[in-house]
């Protein structure tokens, strides 16, 4: 479950780990990258290119 990727239409996340066991809402931008990492979790999230 800690690695499943997340798919989003947006290059700007916002994460706080996923309920109880998180951490402060941080917001990721992915900038060029099509994807980022958050520090806090290692939750792995990449854009959506076919929902554009
Ligand atoms: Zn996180």
């Amino acid at each position: 479950m800690e690695n499943e990727t997340i798919s989003v239409k947006k290059p700007i996340v916002a994460c706080d780990g996923g309920g109880a066991a998180g951490h402060p809402r941080v917001f990721l931008d992915m900038e060029d990258q099509g994807e980022i990492v958050c520090p806090y979790c290692s939750q792995r999230f990449v854009l959506d290119k076919k929902s554009r």
